[in-house]
């Protein structure tokens, strides 16, 4: 498999930094160190930790994230090191924290819930042996009785949240149902993270087209409604991307914030063109949207940042030959008009569906 040669250390960087962005996180910097073996204590040696506690001071850095995963030592002494203030993280602990803010249904919400959850459960019982030698081997144990407590109480909260998990998946189906009945149609952009889905929401959308209307009182700042040629409107929504180096432990988690998808009028698949592995990517996106039971929404692909590619040209061809494929780049705003035109085309249906619906 050569997607792991592909996907290099610098590019898994830049992700992180992506995620950070996404996050709500200004970033400012980044290094990188290859080590035969990482520093048992600090990950990181001991030079980098200075190199990275002057950036700290010189930045007025808040948060340090590590693109690899920390033990709970490490996550301690590093933070010990750059001073009190600094909270340290890792890629883990970001990508949960983004999930946490867009989780958009309670489905989500709790999966998410539960993966945080588990990420803890392992790192409780390095938390406690420290407990141990503080008492120097006097009250052997100790720590371990503390963990078994702490563990024993996880787990039944984890146990909890999986049969609430169950009982709302049972009701998904009457909520969508519901949700259906919104005679306004909801346009998801989907795709990798970074491939420009945020971008083209705000060119499509200006930052007050909130209106306030009770009818859209819970839209998250995700959403915003579209007018297009027609006067119509439709409600576009940007969904979590998809994330190359994800930990595998947070599959399910992923999979629940992108659940209400599936009741999306139209799927807009962004593709940052320019990139090396965009093949892959499509084949990934495909891949889970049909798991997710997408795949009979209509659809189009969006093909990106053909201001950054070698051959735009060339693209631009290839995409006119195939069916809904538009070349756009997002950033300077070319295809936009013919990206709006399909949309209408594509939301035809579906008007004249909801026009049926409301008199
Ligand atoms: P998202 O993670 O899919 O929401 O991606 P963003 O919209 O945040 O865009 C990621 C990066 O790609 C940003 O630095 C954008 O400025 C850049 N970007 C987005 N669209 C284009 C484009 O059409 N051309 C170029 N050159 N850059 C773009």
């Amino acid at each position: 498999d050569n997607t792991e040669e592909l996907f290099s250390f610098e590019e898994s960087l830049k992700e992180l930094a992506q995620l950070a962005d996404t996050a709500g996180l200004m970033v400012v910097d980044s290094t990188y160190q290859k080590l035969a073996n990482p520093n048992p204590r600090t990950y990181i040696g001991s030079g980098k930790v200075a190199e990275i506690k002057t950036a700290i001071n010189a930045y007025g850095v808040e948060t340090v994230i590590f693109d690899d995963e920390l033990s709970p030592g490490q996550l301690r002494n590093l933070e010990k090191a750059f001073g009190g203030n600094v909270r340290v993280c890792d890629r883990t602990a970001l990508i949960l924290d983004i999930f946490d803010q867009r989780a958009a249904t309670r489905e989500a919400a709790l999966q998410v819930a539960l993966a945080q959850m588990e990420y803890q459960l392992p790192r409780l019982t390095k938390m406690w042996t420290h407990l141990e030698r503080q008492s120097g081997g006097k009250v052997k144990g100790m720590g371990e009785k503390q963990i078994e407590v702490d563990k024993r109480i996880l787990r039944t909260q984890i146990g909890v949240l999986r049969k609430e998990l169950e009982s709302v998946r049972k009701h998904r189906k009457q909520y969508r149902t519901r949700r259906l009945a919104v005679p306004v149609p909801v346009v998801s952009l989907v795709g990798y993270t970074n491939a420009g889905k945020s971008t083209l929401l705000n060119q499509l959308t200006g930052a007050n087209v909130l209106a306030e209307d009770r009818l859209f009182a819970t839209l998250d700042p995700t959403t915003r409604r579209v007018q297009m040629k027609n006067g119509k409107e439709f409600l576009l929504t940007d969904t979590v991307g998809f994330i190359q180096k994800l930990p595998t432990t947070l599959v399910a988690a992923f999979r629940a914030t992108l659940e209400e998808i599936s009741e999306s009028s139209l799927l807009v698949h962004v593709i940052d063109i320019s990139h090396p592995l965009a093949e892959q990517q499509i084949d990934a996106v495909e891949k889970v949207l049909s798991e997710l039971d997408a795949s009979s929404i209509p659809k189009l692909m969006v093909w990106n940042k053909v201001d950054k590619a070698k051959n735009p040209e060339e693209l631009k061809l290839k995409a006119k030959n195939l069916v809904d494929t538009i070349c756009i780049s997002a950033l300077n705003g070319s295809g936009l008009d013919e990206f709006c035109d399909a949309v209408q085309e594509k939301l035809k249906d579906t008007m004249v569906w909801v026009e049926a619906l409301v008199p």
